[in-house]
């Protein structure tokens, strides 16, 4: 599974990113990547990884999430909370049994959010899926690196099943024909189409509203393949080309 990136966004202790090596080593996972961290590198990662501190060497350190999935072609984000706009929901069991049969060359993103506050919503809606682990209700926030490891163990279950969980659950269209579009050209099509929106005056730009989010939601939905993307692209040049802009 050397193709799951696990992405922990700004973490504020560092024995939790300890931890989180700790939990990925010992299902098999082996890239880390930390947005802004707090603290990086620590002694007390190191300490808490006990053993895994090789995944801590390893680990990419960036500045923003859309740095640390522009190359990733599938992208999950982990949550507690249920949120305003609500995006496709699955439990990392379904998360599992679709991302673990993917061959090595799709590469896939699980983002972890800070320990007092999450993933923003912005951040939640750059992924196709919101992966909720079904704690209870009144208590359902875990700490950061027991999440990892409930994540990975579900990965490492699904890989050992191989084949068989494949073939019980839905694929979300990751099993296609074309290749599944880069987050990068993700991100650009919605900065294009946006600009195309405000050009024909359907977005107002001081009063959006939920539309880009709603937009998003509908195409993050069909987890776009580079050629729906490159179609997007073309119509929308073809709309400015014809307003003039
Ligand atoms: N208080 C925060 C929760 C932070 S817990 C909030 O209100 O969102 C730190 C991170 O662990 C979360 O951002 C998420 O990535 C993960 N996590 C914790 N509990 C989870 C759950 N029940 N389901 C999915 N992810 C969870």
């Amino acid at each position: 599974m050397a193709n799951v990136r696990i992405v922990l966004v700004n973490t504020t202790h560092p024995g939790n990113i300890g931890g989180v090596a700790r939990a990925m080593k010992n299902m098999g996972l082996s890239d880390l990547c930390l947005v802004a961290p707090k603290l990086f590198p620590s002694e007390e990662a190191v300490s808490r990884a006990s053993g895994a501190a090789d995944i801590l060497d390893q680990a990419s350190v960036v500045g923003s999430v859309v740095e640390a999935i522009a190359d990733c072609q599938l992208v999950v984000g982990t949550s507690a909370r249920e949120r305003h706009i609500p995006w496709p929901l699955v439990d990392p069991r379904e998360m599992a049994a679709v991302v673990a049969p993917l061959p090595d060359d799709v590469t896939v993103a699980v983002l972890f959010g800070r320990e007092d506050r999450g993933l923003t919503n912005e951040e939640l809606q750059l992924c196709h899926k919101h992966v909720h682990i079904p704690a209870i209700e009144s208590f359902s926030s875990l700490n950061i690196a027991a999440a990892v490891q409930v994540i990975s163990y579900e990965l490492r279950m699904a890989a050992l099943a191989g084949d068989e969980v494949k073939n019980q659950r839905p694929q979300w269209g990751t099993d296609w024909d074309i290749d599944l579009a880069d987050h990068d050209e993700i991100e650009r099509l919605f900065v294009h189409l946006e600009e195309t929106l405000v050009d024909i005056e359907f977005l107002d730009p001081d009063n959006p509203r939920q539309l880009m989010p709603r937009l998003r939601r509908l195409l993050m939905r069909a987890v776009p393949d580079k050629v729906e993307v490159n179609v997007l692209r073309g119509v929308l040049r073809a709309v400015q080309k014809k307003t003039g802009r």
